[in-house]
Formats: structure tokens, C-alpha cells, sequence
């Protein structure tokens, strides 16, 4: 039975402003849930978005609804937990997530394992790539090497706001970094169809690996133009967020990749079962974050290495944050590595 629930708010600073094609930030918003069943404890967090259509007062007032809703309930059903929390309202998914994940984390406490093992996965490590937000010509490239010095094997450049300049920044980049560091563009949404057919073409020419969300998010169809049209895998992000957006891309093949958020599918349970939708419509999957910190990430790990079927990893935004208030995960020659730990194997100010 889950016999409590609590929660904190942490807001922290970036290492620098994170500029992207649909806005920056400086702070970074994290919620931590800690859920309590007898002995056993879990804790899981949620950063809200635009994406979601949450901000920090949503995501308080969600979570203040849910103790009335699930103290009481039987913890060993995660489907269970999230009938319960979507009859308080639709949506509110960042919130959701945090709940889950702590439900995960203590699910697979006390069954005594990691959470990728608890959830089926033998794996304890994948490539993540980090991030590089929208900055001049000479900053795109500092700070790709300086990524590329402390060990990232692959980073993923934001553009989307002007195509010239985002072909000379990543050209630059590739010219920069050699021909062996994985290249992956997003432009969250920033270009016309005919524009990211171009651009996709050009990106071929570097061998970048993956061109993520070129278009509206609403625009299924031009999305499926681009990638029709484009030798490498277009990714959908933006336009997947829930099992139903999933079942549409995969159904319909319009694009050739997801990238799965955690703070998007409402947690663990759903991301499964995307990932799933995706892998039975041979369509690999990525892992991707938010401005999380190390709690959320080390979910979105876990449950990267639960599958083969996740190919990619994006679960960097921890590594931008000066005083993330948990900690635990290893970041070794590129890779992210799970803690060996029962659960997420996190600690964090709510643990005790
Ligand atoms: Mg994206």
C-alpha cells in the first residue's frame, strides 16, 4: 500500500542560457516526489515545459491533488497508478512522470535490482550525446570541441531559425570535430517542408545522423514528406506526445525514428509501450530529456537500457546544471552508466 506522498521544488541555474529555435532558459524547475510504502521509499522528478504546457505552479498544484488520490492504493500496479492520476486531469505530464518514476524507483528497490534489470534490460551504459543550443558561428565550435575534449562521442546541434547559418554552424562543427564523432541536428520545428528537404540533404553531406523535428509539430504529413525524402533518419519529437501520437507515426511511417521523453509520455509505463509501438513498426527509438536533473535522467537511462529497440541516448541537461540537488550517475569515455545500485541508485535531499 502506498502510506505517503510528498514533494519539493528545486530551481536551479543553468551553466549558461540554453537557446533553442522556440525560446532560452537561465533556470532549470525540477519537482522531487518521494513516495513511501511501509519500509520502502522511491523518488522520481518532473521538470515542466511548453512542450507539455506545464510551468512549476501547474506541476505543484497537480501534485498537491495526488496524495488524497493514491495513499491508500495498492503500489505493486503502475496501469493502476496512472488511472488514478489521470482522473484528477488529462494531461499535466511532467507531473505524471515524477509520480511514476518514483513508484519505479520503488518498485524495483525492493525487488532489490537496478531498474533497467527490474524492467528487462542487461545493458548498464549508452552513448549520450550532448547538446548544443543556438549560438553564434565561433561559440557552436568552441564549445563542440571542448564537449568532444571531455569525452561526448556524439553531440546534437540545435537550428531551426536560419538555414543558411545553421548549415554553416554545423559544417563548421563537422570540419572541427573530425569524421568519427556522431552528429545529430534538431530544429525543433523551425523550418517550412521545403526547407528541411534541403537541409536534410545538405546534413547527409556531413554525415549527420538524425534531423529531429524540421517541422510544425502538427504537420504530420509534411513531416513525412521530409522523411520520404531524406536518406538519413528523421526523428519525430515534438509531434509524439502519448501512446496515441505514437500509434499515428508508426501506423502511417512518417518518420523514421521517436524521440521518447520521459516528462512527455508521463513516465516510465508509457515510454515502454511507445517503444514498443515503435519497435513493432521497425522504427528505432531515442531516449531525450528536458532541463532534468539527475533523478529524471537516470530514469530515462534506465529505461533506455531496458531495450535494444532504444537506440540513441539525449540525456545530457544534468551536465548543464550547476547545483543539481541529486547525484549518482557515472559519465564514462561517452557513456552514461547506470548506477549498479537496487532502483535508480540516486540520492537525493528527500532519501531517508
Ligand atoms: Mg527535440
Amino acid at each position: 500500500m502506498i502510506d505517503s506522498m510528498e514533494f519539493r521544488t528545486f530551481i536551479n541555474r543553468r551553466t549558461c542560457t540554453f537557446k533553442i529555435a522556440s525560446g532560452s532558459s537561465d533556470t532549470e524547475e525540477n519537482v522531487i516526489v518521494k513516495l513511501v510504502s511501509g519500509d520502502d521509499f522511491g523518488v522520481g522528478s518532473g521538470n515542466p515545459t511548453d512542450v507539455t504546457h506545464e510551468t512549476l505552479a501547474s506541476m505543484e498544484s497537480f501534485l498537491g491533488m495526488v496524495p488524497k488520490k493514491v495513499v491508500g492504493s495498492d503500489e505493486n500496479y503502475p496501469d493502476k497508478l496512472h488511472e488514478k492520476l489521470d482522473g484528477i486531469a488529462a494531461g499535466n505530464t511532467a507531473a505524471k512522470a515524477a509520480v511514476d518514476i518514483a513508484l519505479f524507483d520503488l518498485l524495483s528497490k525492493r525487488d532489490k535490482k537496478p531498474l533497467y534489470e527490474f524492467l528487462g534490460g542487461k545493458r548498464d551504459r549508452i552513448i549520450t550525446d550532448m547538446t548544443i543550443g543556438i549560438e553564434s558561428l565561433e561559440t557552436t565550435v568552441q564549445r563542440a570541441i571542448e564537449h568532444t575534449k571531455s569525452g561526448f562521442k556524439a553531440l546534437k546541434i540545435k537550428v531551426g531559425l536560419d538555414l543558411d547559418e545553421d548549415i554553416r554552424r554545423v559544417s563548421a562543427v563537422r570540419d572541427a570535430v573530425g569524421p568519427k564523432i556522431e552528429l545529430r541536428v534538431d530544429a525543433n520545428q523551425g523550418y517550412t517542408v521545403e526547407r528541411a528537404i534541403k537541409f536534410c540533404e545538405v546534413m547527409e553531406t556531413l554525415q549527420v545522423m538524425v534531423v529531429e523535428q524540421p517541422v510544425k509539430a502538427e504537420d504530420y504529413a509534411g513531416l513525412k514528406k521530409v522523411a520520404e525524402s531524406s536518406n538519413l533518419s528523421v526523428m519525430a519529437d515534438e509531434c509524439v506526445k502519448s501512446v496515441l501520437d505514437a500509434r499515428k507515426v508508426a501506423r502511417e511511417g512518417i518518420a523514421d525514428m521517436i524521440n521518447i521523453k520521459l516528462m512527455k509520455s508521463a513516465g516510465i509505463n508509457d515510454a515502454v509501450i511507445i517503444n514498443r509501438l515503435a519497435e513493432a513498426a521497425d522504427m528505432g527509438t531515442m531516449i531525450g530529456c528536458m532541463g532534468e536533473i539527475q533523478v529524471s535522467i537516470a530514469a530515462g537511462l534506465h529505461f533506455a537500457l531496458s531495450s535494444d529497440n532504444v537506440l540513441l541516448a539525449d540525456l545530457d541537461s544534468h551536465f548543464n546544471i550547476t547545483d543539481d540537488p541529486s547525484s549518482g550517475l557515472v559519465f564514462e569515455d561517452g557513456y552514461l552508466v547506470a548506477p549498479k545500485k537496487p532502483g535508480l541508485g540516486i540520492e537525493t535531499p528527500l532519501d531517508g
